[in-house]
């Protein structure tokens, strides 16, 4: 049999089976082959075999991992390791809003590098538009976003404000929702679902903040007009520390800073951060990097330094 993993801890998954049934799984054995160094073996979105547990009845044990064509995954810190988020996703929503809590533009530098380093096309949506009169400096950052090749969202879950578009890109997709807790995630989805038919759990259910639920992704499907949306929330997610590059990696996956990169003085061995002649530096002052992009550059620089040399050490 096969199933569609729907929500899991790093050893209990929920499988949703082609006719729609949910069973909870364990994995045979307990590794499951071409996944290992992960956090979690498995996400929402990753579709598997499965068996039933003769020793559990109504349970089931999952066999092996059909192909995953992506995944989206962050640094774990605590486990030193790649969390996976979300698999086979078509694109990513980054998701922040204008206030309450402020506007966070770094967390969205950072979830849109993780979503270009993925492959997965990255989506900014700035939810409760409806609390942000015009404030110029997140129109600002909005309209620069737009500037170096993004899709930005002003959405409203509480007025239906550009809820049309974000259900156009959802319908027939595999979606995942990232962003700090309180932007309001579940409010959109709850937005997008009334009158359609949610084919999974209440969502008004808040997620257990438990230690084994805090990094708890689960996958809902809602009903559109357009076609199904099966879409993943991400609760607490407060911090991504990129996944999948090294340091001097960083700047071939910034879009803007890309075209420019290798083109120095020093060349590909710039560090962008003295040399003379840099590129970047350069554009930063011209103003065609923003300065707030150059700096997200060099924290992130930084933290990847700090990741490769403790694997390093723990060599
Ligand atoms: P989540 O933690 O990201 O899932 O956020 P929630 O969906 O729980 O929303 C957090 C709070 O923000 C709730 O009190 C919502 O009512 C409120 N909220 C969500 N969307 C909007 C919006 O578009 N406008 C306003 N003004 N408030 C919103």
């Amino acid at each position: 049999m096969t199933g569609l993993v729907i929500r899991g801890s790093r050893n209990i998954f929920t499988l949703r089976d082609d006719g729609g049934g949910e069973t909870e799984c364990r994995i045979k054995g307990k590794v499951l082959k071409g996944v290992e160094g992960y956090y979690n073996p498995l996400a929402p979105g990753d579709r598997v075999e499965f068996e039933p547990d003769p020793e559990h009845p109504g349970t089931g044990l999952i066999l092996s991992l059909l192909e995953r064509r992506n995944a989206f995954t962050r640094f774990n810190q605590k486990g030193q390791s790649s969390q996976l988020l979300a698999a086979n996703v078509d694109v990513v929503f980054c998701v922040t809003t204008p206030a309450s809590p402020p506007f966070r533009p770094r967390f969205l530098d950072r979830a849109l590098l993780q979503g270009d380093i993925a492959n997965i096309p990255p989506v900014v949506v700035c939810n409760k538009y409806d609390l942000s009169d015009n404030d110029p400096d997140v129109e600002e950052r909005l309209e620069d976003f737009i500037r170096i090749g993004y899709r930005v969202l002003r959405v409203s879950a509480h007025t239906g404000e550009g809820l049309d578009e974000f259900r156009d890109l959802a319908a027939n997709r595999f979606s995942v929702l990232v962003g700090q807790s309180g932007v309001g995630k579940s409010s959109i989805i709850n937005a997008l679902a009334p009158g359609m038919g949610l084919k999974t759990g209440a969502l008004t259910e808040k997620y257990d903040r438990g230690s084994h639920t805090t990094t708890m992704a689960r996958l809902v499907e809602i009903e559109t007009p357009a076609g199904p949306a099966r879409i993943t929330d991400t609760p607490g997610v407060r911090r991504l520390v990129p996944d999948g590059i090294g340091p001097g990696d960083l700047v071939f996956y910034m879009r803007e800073f890309a075209p420019l990169a290798g083109r120095c003085s020093y060349g590909l061995s710039c560090t962008h951060v003295t040399e003379p002649g840099c590129k970047i530096m350069e554009a930063v002052a011209a103003g065609v990097i923003h300065e707030d992009r150059y700096e997200s550059f060099l924290r992130i620089r930084e933290e990847l330094f700090l990741k490769e040399s403790a694997s390093e050490y723990g060599k």
